[in-house]
């Protein structure tokens, strides 16, 4: 075990290292502890709450196409700084860098549709609502917000919260996972660079006892939150109990459908990357196959045990490799032990990926958390490997007769994150997007994960609250509506007292 360094808090601009209390930060190839992350103490939160509370009144005021400058510039040194942030990720979460790449340009779109911010903050205006009266309806900053994020995105999820909230004129604290924390470090410090004032961005790291804080305090107006649907639920009861607005989005078990007429090479492809893609760590990714008869169900398994032969499993920074490690110890052998569990309770295996062997430079065998690909055939709903959240590179195939069977084992799960169908008949994949109870549809798209300037969301317990996360539902979260009805009477004008209520009858 060696650490090299202690990753701290970003507060009013500049690098705060305090707290008593430290996690260790795995590099998640090697299994070596190589950071440590600090963790937060209530005085701490509170002094980030403070700050962003300071630089309030000036950044509201600040015109929105300045603010939107500033992400102009940002996306711009995000850009110049891929490379860095990239390596952070990989080194953290241990996702390939080509995977990291990924999430990294889909939060920078995400900065891209936040510069969109003057265009996005026009109100609504109506003239002669009556005699000489307008009214208009503007959408005002909420004041201090804050953002609670995942350890599977490190850099997305971030970008998905705290660009919109300011430049809707907010301030926010953003408290990362302590298991990859020092990309939203570094992406703070970019955005100081690129013009953001000191205290609208701050960032503690931490664990439950700064998300408690943030969660009481009564002067954080709302809290955005992306996790694991317990801490989910947990964040939106406790942040609505302190009278503060709350979007939680929880976990997921999205099932793909496929049909008889589908184009199988296409399905099988598509699956392989939502199954597998940095090992199974998406809330987007599918673990489940749902396939419609046993012809179906052949033909998609005999696809998959051919791809998954030819994958590569390894350390994240050799682009020659597919797929990584798990992101810690703890989580790969829960993960594991979920393969344990699917064989006990009958699922064949038919991809036993607990044989991997991956070797290091000197050919010594990796300490790293590497799993390789694990295929199940004969999952049933009653199974825990199909209800669930399993979060790694397991993937199940569920034989039903019908689309209809389907449907109603997706709309009877707990979860309604994203699902997908793949088919070649028009009206049944309508019908499907139609009537399934799932926030987020694909037909013939693996992970229907929308662009930044539509919104994110599932339904049911993969998230408590209103509003789906970035896009237009983020300009309607961190704002409030305000509706100004106003007259310029006439100096002219007697005027006279009026006992019914205004109409205009
Ligand atoms: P997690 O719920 O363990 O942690 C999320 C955040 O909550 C972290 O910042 C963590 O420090 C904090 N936290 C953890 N325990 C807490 C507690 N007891 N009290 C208060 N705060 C606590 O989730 P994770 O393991 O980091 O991420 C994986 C989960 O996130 C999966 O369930 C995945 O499906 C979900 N996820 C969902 C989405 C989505 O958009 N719906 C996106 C990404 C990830």
């Amino acid at each position: 075990m060696f650490m090299t360094s202690v990753i701290g808090h970003f507060i009013h601009g500049e690098h705060v290292s305090r707290g008593e209390r430290t996690a260790a930060v795995f590099n998640p190839a090697t299994g070596l502890a190589e950071k440590k992350v600090r963790l937060a103490d209530k005085a701490t939160v509170e002094e980030a709450i403070a700050s962003a509370e300071k630089a309030y009144p000036a950044w509201r005021n600040t015109p929105p196409l300045k603010r939107a400058r500033v992400m102009s510039r940002l996306k711009q040194l995000l850009e110049e700084n891929a490379d860095t942030i990239c390596a952070m990720i990989t080194a953290e979460h241990g996702k390939v860098l080509n995977d990291a790449l990924g999430e990294l340009q889909r939060g920078i779109e995400n900065v891209e549709y936040a510069s969109y911010a003057p265009e996005l903050l026009k109100g609504e205006h109506s003239k002669n609502v009556g005699p000489a009266i307008d009214s208009w309806s503007e959408f005002q900053p909420l004041g201090v917000t804050a953002g609670i994020t995942p350890f599977n995105f490190p850099a997305m999820v971030p970008l998905w919260m705290w660009p919109m909230a300011v430049a809707c004129g907010n301030t926010f604290v953003l408290k990362p996972s302590e298991r990859d924390p020092s990309a939203s470090i570094f992406i703070a410090e970019l955005a100081l660079q690129a013009g953001l004032p000191p205290g609208v961005l701050n960032v503690v790291n931490g664990d439950k006892e700064s998300v408690d804080t943030l969660l009481a305090d009564p002067r954080v107006q709302a809290v955005s939150f992306v996790g694991s649907t317990p801490i989910a639920q947990y964040v939106y009861a406790t942040g609505t109990a302190h009278g503060k607005r709350v979007q939680a989005l929880g976990g997921a078990k999205n099932h793909a459908v496929v049909m008889p007429d589908a184009d199988i090479n296409n399905a099988v492809n598509a699956l392989m990357g939502a199954a597998y893609g940095s090992c199974g760590e998406r809330c987007m990714a599918v673990p489940l196959v749902v396939a419609i008869g046993d012809a179906t169900a052949e033909a998609v398994i005999a696809g998959l045990k051919a791809e998954i032969a030819k994958m590569k499993v390894g350390p994240g920074t050799d682009t020659g490799n597919d797929m990584g490690p798990l992101v810690t110890r703890e989580h790969f052998e829960k993960v594991k032990g979920y393969v344990d569990i699917g064989v006990a309770e009958g699922a064949t295996l038919l991809v036993d990926g607990r044989t991997l062997d991956v070797r290091d430079a000197n050919g010594e065998r990796s300490n790293g958390y590497f799993l390789g690909p694990c295929l199940f055939d004969n999952v049933k709903p009653g199974m825990r490997i199909y209800q669930e959240e399993i979060f790694g590179p397991v993937l199940g195939v569920v034989r039903v007769a019908s689309l209809e069977e389907a449907m109603n084992l997706i709309n009877a799960h707990e979860y309604g994150n994203g699902t997908c169908i793949f088919t070649r008949d028009g009206e049944a994949a309508r019908h499907f997007c139609d009537n399934i109870l799932v926030g987020m549809v694909g037909v013939n798209v693996p992970l229907p994960v929308p662009v930044a300037y539509h919104s994110f969301g599932g339904w049911k317990r993969s998230l408590f609250g209103d509003l789906h996360a970035y896009g237009p539902d983020a300009v309607r979260f961190y704002t409030r509506r305000k509706t100004i009805t106003q007259r310029w009477p006439a100096s002219n004008d007697p005027g006279r007292a009026m006992f019914s209520f205004p109409s205009s009858r």
